[in-house]
């Protein structure tokens, strides 16, 4: 249901250069976002790299610039340099039918000169990180009273990398008469402050949400407390997925859906917020290796977690807000692959389901637990054991050695072998379980990179 940018308010010449640049319809951000920033109202968006985010603010942000007036009339503050760079490039290409536009990059970890000099050519954008930014203020190479449309891309990394400061700071600089378009993936309490602070009326805009519903299958079943346990083994047992992970609310809850699981025979480990750092890492490891069938957590334990696309996701009860549920199923169904949502809820929590629903806009069908046909009950278990190496990328082992040493001396067929992750001061590699004890005893006994190190099982 995409939409074109000729309903766009927009000059025809500015129209001719997307289709030229290929843009035929919008992206959902570009959707939501343009008619409103394109209208002059503050935004605070969630959207990630890849969403056509920058175009979401760089369309507005250029329509607004006079060419004609030599001063910096738009300002773009990045975590990082490379985004910097990258955003420089997307708006120097929607800028195209605006000849003379001159945009400029000011971002740390590279010479103070060069830059100084492209600002005294004179300069209609500015893109930079915060750091750098604040340096040229104190300095006075930057004149700021002429900004309209001040940008705030990936907001919330940029307070992660300690920016806060200088954000506020060279914030405080601007003209109070302006647009603020403020970007990020999450909405801490800092970027609430932020927003408060420095923005009118913003219009809250989120594409997440809808996004990867469309990809995802949700199901959910009605269930006494009493028979959850049961059903959820029902559910795994019914559903042929190898791997997957639940969502719990509580760490008491973590640990007894894994004890049940593992007593049925069905792989399961848990992860919660009081695990020390080395185990949180190792149990991480073992998932991405696909040596841990199911990854039993709370919210909190799972936060900001890495994972590659899931096909399924069970939440064991409904979380406490909605916007925790969306970022629970993300985990599945991304980039255009398809994944199961599955839900348990009791009859006290019904309303719970209501509320999604309304949030979803339509209601949200559900079944029984009971037709959920009991199958055979089987054990699950991962296909591959994590293995780990005490030497790492310090000690020059790199993947292609550890693969050598596996096909060669220990006799493996590669196709047994499944991720290697080489770190600091060990490497950890996957290997099919039927295999894994000949290889610690053959690689113990050898030599990796003419060294000895010590190979055993994570556990
Ligand atoms: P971004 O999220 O801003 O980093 O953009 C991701 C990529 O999508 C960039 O390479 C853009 O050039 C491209 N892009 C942005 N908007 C559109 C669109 N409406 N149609 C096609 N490609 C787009």
């Amino acid at each position: 249901m995409s939409r074109t940018f000729e309903h766009l308010d927009l000059p025809l010449s500015a129209l001719e250069n997307l289709t030229q640049l290929g843009y035929e319809f919008m992206t959902q951000i570009q959707e939501e976002a343009l008619p409103l920033a394109l209208g002059g109202h503050d935004l605070i968006a969630q959207a990630k790299t890849g969403s056509g985010k920058t175009a979401a603010f760089g369309i507005p942000m250029l329509n607004k610039v006079d060419v004609k007036r030599m001063d910096i009339q738009g300002l773009v503050i990045c975590p990082t340099r490379e985004l910097s760079n990258q955003v420089a490039e997307e708006l120097r290409r929607l800028a195209r039918f605006q000849p003379n536009l001159k945009v400029v990059v000011l971002s740390g970890g590279i010479a103070l000169r060069p830059q100084i000099a492209s600002l005294e050519y004179g300069a209609h954008i500015v893109v930079g990180t915060p750091g750098r930014l604040q340096d040229h203020i104190d300095k006075g190479h930057l004149n700021l009273s002429h900004i309209t449309t001040l940008v705030l891309d990936e907001a919330d990394r940029m307070l992660e990398m300690g920016f806060k400061e200088a954000m506020i700071s060279i914030i405080g600089d601007l003209p109070k008469e302006r647009q603020t378009l403020l970007f990020s993936a999450t909405f801490p309490a800092d970027i609430e402050y932020i927003s408060r602070r420095f923005q009118k009326n913003p219009m809250q805009i989120s594409v997440e949400s809808h996004h990867s519903m469309d990809t995802i299958d949700q199901q959910f079943y009605i269930c006494h407390h009493k028979d959850k346990l049961p059903g959820l083994v029902k559910l795994l047992n019914h559903n042929a997925f190898e791997h997957g992970m639940i969502f719990c609310n509580t760490k008491a809850l973590v640990t007894e859906v894994v004890d049940f699981l593992n007593e049925k025979g069905i792989h399961a480990v848990g992860l919660h917020g009081d695990m020390e750092q080395r185990e949180r890492e190792q149990i991480l490891i073992r998932f991405k290796h696909h040596s841990v069938s199911y990854l039993v957590a709370t919210d909190v334990a799972a936060r900001g977690l890495d994972i590659e696309a899931l096909p399924m996701v069970i939440n064991y009860e409904l979380p406490r807000n909605q916007d925790t549920y969306v970022h629970r199923i993300g985990r599945t169904g991304r980039a255009g692959l398809d994944g199961v949502a599955i839900t348990l809820f009791t009859e006290k929590e019904r309303y719970k389901l209501a509320q999604l629903g309304e949030f979803q806009g339509h209601p949200l069908s559900y079944e029984s637990i009971d037709i959920v046909p009991s199958a055979r009950a089987q054990r699950i278990e991962p296909k591959y054991i994590t293995l780990y190496i005490s030497g790492g990328r310090k000690d020059k082992v790199r993947r292609g050695d550890v693969l050598g040493a596996l096909t060669g001396e220990a006799g493996i067929d590669a196709q047994h072998i499944g991720k290697i992750d080489v770190v600091e001061h060990s490497t950890y590699f996957a290997i099919e379980t039927p295999f894994a004890a000949q290889a610690v005893s053959r690689l113990n006994q050898g030599k990796i990179k003419g060294k000895k190190f010590k190979v055993g099982r994570v556990e």
